[in-house]
This record gives structure tokens, sequence and C-alpha cells, in this order.
């Protein structure tokens, strides 16, 4: 029988940060994909700041800078009455090189993941399901399903990026709490456009349908993004999508003239889910992502806090795999991420709820969506049990996002702090005796930004703060690890 350390199922943006993330500390890994092919339907398209970032650790951020756009801003309308026009409002902080939410088309993001994991000596075996597995008492079994074979695997460990539907959650016996927003229910799809200028994400407004259509132009592209609340009728069933469809619904909503939908590639029903899984381990076995959290795409975080979740697991794994922590460090997988997954679920449900009440009134749309809570910056693991220290600072605690500085040379921290290993600034003290993390000597700019005046910041490979303590404290913290 095959082995491999990791089985990753589900090649959408989750499953692939995860091989990213693996491969690039040398851990054995599969991936595989059900479908024959990627996916080409729009769907997520912000990619918030503290994903950028972590893109940017990966070698991808600059790349995906140059497909996506930061400045579109909301036109909205009442049928065919113009209201106004409101600009995105960026949230400036020079905390991060990456102030600003980019948009662009979740395809996108995925071709970046495929070619960066491909450069790491990555593939993805497409066409292949995990159709059923069992935990044994150091891994797992896993029977794959390919049109042309089927194998058992031994796993050591499994992780489940296989998305909202996830059979392997179901499988695993973890209940996916909570509800389904029967009502709200939402024609989405991608279109060309004739007719109007793509300069702005139009929103029209209406008291019966709160977004009676919002469409959304991609960059350097004719595609856009329609999104059209579309209720259920009278069976309860809401009608399919389709091209004729959205140009109907166009015309009654709208009553403009001279506009037209043609070459529609995508088109599907999204209903609104509010769910968590009510844990995110099981044996050797993880769920990731969707698999993890589904909510409302107001605010646009699922795809961000799911290459977040898969960016918090993959130096855990690894670190585990290596042997320099014990099983334990896994258990603070779940542990840190499920309070961000509630936080997720509340926010974007309240989003939801503002924007519906603001369209229908004619007020706002789409513009009230993004805040600084959804740059996703400021989200922290304060409560983990992986924090230390014995010194303080006067703005930033253990579990906190280590905040990027711009030096006097112009570059900025992150670039000392980019790749797989722990990091240690060094804050007026002795240089610690360690060759088991990277040191950086903090500079001034660092200092005034950490609030550190004296002692050590140990940063994890997640750029989490680990400790805040002194530097003879590093070495056991990383041997209790
Ligand atoms: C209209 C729309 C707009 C959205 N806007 C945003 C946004 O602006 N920002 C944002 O962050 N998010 C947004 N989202 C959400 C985002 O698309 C999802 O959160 C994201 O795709 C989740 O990624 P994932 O990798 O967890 O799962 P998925 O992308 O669903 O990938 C799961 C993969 O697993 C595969 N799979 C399933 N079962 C198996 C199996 N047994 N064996 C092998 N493979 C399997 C599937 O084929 C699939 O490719 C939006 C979604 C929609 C629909």
């Amino acid at each position: 029988m095959n082995h491999t350390q990791v089985l990753i199922i589900g090649a959408g943006p989750v499953g692939m940060t995860l091989a990213c993330e693996l491969a690039r500390r040398h851990v054995s890994y599969r991936i595989i994909e059900r479908s024959p092919v990627a996916s080409q339907g729009s769907r997520a398209k912000a990619l918030q700041p503290r994903s950028l970032e972590i893109l940017n650790d990966l070698g991808i951020a600059e790349e995906l800078l140059a497909v996506g756009t930061t400045e579109l801003p909301f036109r909205k309308y009442a049928g065919n009455q113009f209201l106004g026009e409101t600009p995105r409002t960026g949230f400036p902080r020079n905390d991060t090189r990456f102030p600003k939410t980019l948009l662009l088309p979740q395809p996108a993001v995925e071709r970046a993941l495929r070619a960066k994991l491909e450069a790491l000596g990555g593939r993805i075996e497409w066409a292949t399901e995990l159709v059923d597995f069992k935990q044994i008492e150091k891994g797992i079994i896993c029977k794959l399903e390919n049109p042309n074979w089927s194998e058992e695997l031994n796993a050591t460990y499994m992780v489940a990026c296989d998305g909202g539907k996830s059979t392997t959650r179901k499988k695993l016996g973890i209940q996916f709490v909570g509800e389904t927003h029967q009502e709200e229910t939402m024609w989405v799809g991608d279109v060309e456009v004739e007719g109007l200028t793509p300069d702005a994400w139009y929103n029209w407004l209406s008291p019966v349908y709160g977004i009676a259509m919002a469409l959304f132009p991609f960059k350097n592209s004719n595609q856009w993004q329609l999104q059209a609340v579309m209720p259920a009728e009278k069976d309860g069933i809401v009608p399919t999508p389709s091209l004729e469809g959205f140009n109907r619904i166009f015309k009654e909503r709208t009553q403009m003239e001279g506009v037209t939908f043609t070459n529609s590639t995508w088109q599907s029903i999204y209903r609104v889910n509010v769910r968590r899984a009510e844990t995110y381990r099981v044996g050797n076995a993880f769920i990731a992502g969707d698999a993890g959290h589904v909510h409302s795409i107001a605010g646009g975080m699922g795809m961000n806090t799911g290459i977040q979740d898969a960016y918090n697991l993959g130096w855990k794994l690894a670190t585990v795999i290596n042997g320099e922590a014990t099983d334990q460090l896994l258990n603070t997988y779940g542990e840190e991420r499920i309070p961000i997954a509630d936080w997720l679920l509340e926010t974007t449900s309240q989003r939801q709820k503002v924007m519906m009440a603001g369209a229908a009134s004619g007020k706002s749309g789409m513009e009230t969506l993004g805040t600084t809570d959804t740059t996703q910056l400021n989200l922290n693991y304060r409560g983990s049990s992986l924090n230390a220290g014995s010194q303080t600072s006067t703005c930033l605690l253990a579990g906190d996002r280590a905040p990027d500085v711009q030096l006097n040379n112009g570059t900025w921290l992150s670039d000392q702090l980019r790749g797989t290993e722990w990091k240690l600034l060094v804050f007026n003290t002795e240089m610690p005796n360690t060759d088991r993390v990277k040191v950086i000597p903090a500079e001034e700019a660092v200092r005034v930004s950490y609030g550190v005046n004296s002692g050590v910041v140990l940063i994890r490979p997640d750029g989490h703060i680990a400790m805040i303590g002194k530097a003879n404290q590093v070495n056991t913290y990383l041997n209790n690890l």
C-alpha cells in the first residue's frame, strides 16, 4: 500500500494553500480533486489584506496585484434612476504593505496557487475522489477512485478541504451546526455586458429585492459577475438561472434601455447557510475552509478565512511530522481557528442584514460591507495555549499578528519575515545563542511599531507572535512544543 504523510482532499484555494505550505517544508503529501478540471465560475472576488500578506509569504501577491484592482467605486441606481456614486474606502494603516482589498475572480487566485504548487514540484491529481476511509491507530486508510484506477492509500494525516458540502466531514460524523436561510437566495453568474462602462461596481437597490441586481466588472477582462436576489416562487423553488433569465430580470427590475448580457459562462443559485463544524479534528483527520464554516458572502471572507485556516494548519502539521513538536500542537489548530469562524459567522450575518436593509430603503448597497474588520488584519490568537512571555509591549500581546513595518531603507519587515522558519526580533538585548530561529535585530522603526524596549519577540511561521520575552526563554519555548 502506498503511504503519504498528508492526504489533502480538494484542490480549491484552501487545499492548494495547504499543499504549498507542506511542499515548501518538504513534507510528503498528495492532493486529490474530484473534478477533472479547475472550476471557472468567478465566485470569490475579494482578496483581503491578511490573505495578501500570506500569499506574499508564498511569493505570489505581486502577480495577483497585477491582475486585480483596488479602486472601483460603487455606482447606485433605483430602477433607471441614478442615485449616486461612493468611492471605495481604504482603511489606511501603516502596519501592512497591502492596506486595500484586492478585487479579482477566484479562478485567478487558484491559477496563481496552482502555478506556485507546480513550481514547488507539486501535482494535483484531477478526477480523483476520496470515496471511503477508515482511521487506524496511527493513520488513515483512504480509498481513492479515478476513472482509470482505484487505490488504497495509507495517510498519516488527512485534511478535508472539500468545500461546504464536504462528504468527508459527514463521514467523520462532525455536525455542521447552524441554519440554512431558505428565504435568502440569489442568482449569481458570469456574463459579458454590452451598454455599461466597466468603471464601477453597479448596484440596483429596490424595496422589493434589496439588491435587485449588482454587476461587477473584472479588470482586463470582458467578464462581469452578476448577483441578483431571487426569491423562491410559490412552489418554494428558486427558478433556474440562465442568460435569458439574467437579461429578463435586468429589464424588469431596472427599466434601463440599451444594456444586454451575452456569453454567460457560469450560472448558479446561492443560498445563505450559516454553519460551523462542531470540531475541526477527529483522530488524524482535520477539516479546513468551507468544510469547516459557511456563511453569507457579505464582506467577502469565506475563501480568505479558508486560506488562513490552511496557513495555520500547514506549519503545525510539518512541525509534528518532522518530529519537532508533539501531536498536541495539532489541537491548537481548532483551538485557534474555531473562535475565528464564530466571529466570521456573526459578523457576516450582521453585514448581510445591514446591507439588505440599506438597499431596501434605497440608501446604500454593497459599499457597507467592507470595514477595517474585513481586512482580517486584526484577527488574533490571544486566547491560544501557544502564547507565552515575560516581557510587555505597549501595544501588542502574544497571539497578535506580527505587524509589518516599513524600514528606513524603504523595504518592509515582511521581506525578512518571509519563509518557513520561526523568526526572532531582538530589541536592545544580547543576541540569543540559537540556530533554531532566524534572528532579526530590530531597528528603531520596528521598536516603535512593536512597543518593545528590551527583550525578544518570537514570531511563529504563520506570522503570529508566540512570545514577548527574554532571549534565554526561546529554546525552552521551542522544546516545549
Ligand atoms: C457568489 C460567491 C461569491 C463569493 N465571494 C467571496 C468573496 O468575495 N470572498 C471570499 O473570501 N469568499 C467568497 N466566496 C466563498 C468562496 O468561494 C469559498 O469560501 C471558497 O471557494 C472555499 O474554498 P475551499 O477550498 O474551502 O472549497 P471549494 O472552493 O469548494 O473547493 C473544494 C474542492 O473539493 C473538491 N471535492 C469535494 N469532495 C471531494 C472528494 N470527496 N474528493 C476529492 N475532491 C473533492 C471539490 O470538487 C472542490 O474543487 C464566494 C462564493 C460565492 C458562491
